[in-house]
């Protein structure tokens, strides 16, 4: 029996309310016992990790990542954004639609799997399309992808601009049980827009997206939920009527979830002050009040998960004229530490994090594993939060390098990343 003893470290775990210094014993890839330091897991067979002083986590899980394969692999390939997810911590990821070809089928479904197969080991779960092409016409094929592997559908990157279509989603999606997730843009409201607007814009001369092209489509996708009773989730939530309107639903009792990524509660528009492309996303950064609004959601509850938005791009599509420049920026390998700075602003509890980067999306995708507990898989994460350390994009392991966290100081990283008892990455 292949035993693994990971000796002495805090057990935090937001589903079972575990919160204390344990032993965890892995056998054969799932968690056979968690107890006590002093209790009878000991046997001198086991490999032992001693996490003395570290955080051990449920697996964190990142919802929302663009891997580029097939089609961009000199943006990403599977096997290196896996490798840039276990450097992050992540033992799970849901990787979106927008590649080329889209995946709307099985067979783009099938390749992303078996390309997760062969990469270092992190669980891939691929998000299909919500429409053929992503090209907002008609439905893709929900139970051929399903079947296939997808655990939900989104056409992110693009809209659904379409009511009706985006109400027939719902009411398919439901029947397969499939999660929606929204793009939430209207892109008549975006126009030409390169950041947000406001004064900002106007100085600098760049066309302007307004909080409305945001905030009119959550609006109507949480009329479209209410009509229709169908889970949805809205994803990278950036402004702060956007977080009134779902905090509002919520309230209401319907099937609503919410993301946001690190980038709206670390950054504002300030970040793009010098032209840097890098801090050009979609959506766009927006003021100090939207990020306090951000804050507030993700602190009373509104806002469930923090999902990376992982978006590579190469300097091809990066080293341009701002208006011209691609939108996204990378985000697995910064995202567990920008999000523990919430943690010593006093804005969130470590275990209300921990619950935000990997129960609740557990939940949220209806995982059949959420939280240490025996039985599950050993999938978990180490964490050092005392580790300081300056970012270099150019030591990740993620093919791209945008990201406007460049040269940044922060503390408390993973250390050590375990999916089904295997280890994946370990710095410690
Ligand atoms: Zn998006």
């Amino acid at each position: 029996m292949k035993q693994t003893l990971i000796k002495g470290g805090r057990v935090l775990d937001p589903e079972t309310g575990i919160d204390g210094v344990m032993d965890i014993l892995i056998e054969n890839g799932k968690i056979a016992e968690i107890g006590n330091e002093k209790s009878k897991i000991q046997n001198p067979k086991s490999k032992i990790i001693d996490a003395s002083g570290k955080l051990v986590t449920p697996g964190l899980i990142d919802i929302h990542t663009h891997l580029r394969e097939p089609g961009h692999e000199y943006k990403e390939t599977v096997e290196s954004g896996c490798l840039a997810a276990a450097h992050g911590g992540f033992t799970a990821i849901c990787c979106m639609p927008n590649t080329e070809p889209v995946n709307d089928n099985q067979s783009v479904t099938d390749y992303i799997l078996r390309k997760a197969n062969m990469a270092v080991g992190v669980r891939v779960y691929p998000v299909g399309a919500i429409s053929q092409g992503l090209r907002g016409e008609s439905l893709a094929e929900y139970g051929e992808m399903k079947s296939a592997g997808v655990v939900a559908v989104s056409d992110d990157g693009n809209p659904v601009m379409n009511a009706q279509l985006m109400r027939r989603a719902l009411e398919y999606a439901k029947g397969f049980g499939l999660l929606v997730i929204s793009h939430c843009e209207d892109r008549n409201l975006t126009a030409n827009g390169a950041m947000n607007e406001g004064a900002t814009a106007t100085r600098l001369g760049l066309a302007g997206i307004p909080n409305a092209a945001e905030t009119v489509m959550v609006a109507r996708d949480i009329a479209l939920c209410e009509l229709t009773d169908a889970p949805l989730h809205i994803a990278h939530v950036s402004a702060e009527g956007s977080v009134r309107l779902i905090r509002d639903a919520k309230a209401r009792g319907l099937q609503l979830t919410a993301e946001t990524a690190p980038h709206y509660f670390s950054l504002t528009e300030e970040a793009v002050m010098n032209y840097d492309t890098n801090a050009k996303v979609y959506p766009p950064l927006r003021t100090d009040r939207d990020r306090d609004a951000v804050w507030q959601g993700l602190r009373d509850g509104t806002i469930d998960v923090i999902a990376s938005d992982h978006a590579p791009h190469s300097s091809v599509e990066k080293d341009l004229e701002f208006d011209a420049a691609a939108n996204g920026l990378i985000g697995m390998e910064t995202s567990l530490p920008l999000s523990l700075k919430l943690v010593e602003m006093g804005l969130l509890s470590l275990k209300d994090l921990i619950a935000k980067m990997s129960t609740n999306p557990a939940r949220i995708l209806e995982l059949d594993y959420v939280g240490l507990k025996r039985g599950n898989p050993a999938d978990l994460t180490i964490i050092d939060l005392e580790k300081k350390f300056t970012v270099d994009a150019n030591t990740f392991c993620s093919k791209s390098r945008n990201t406007p966290f460049n040269g940044w100081e922060l503390k408390g990283k993973a250390v050590l990343t375990m999916v089904r008892g295997k280890i994946v990455f370990d710095d410690r």
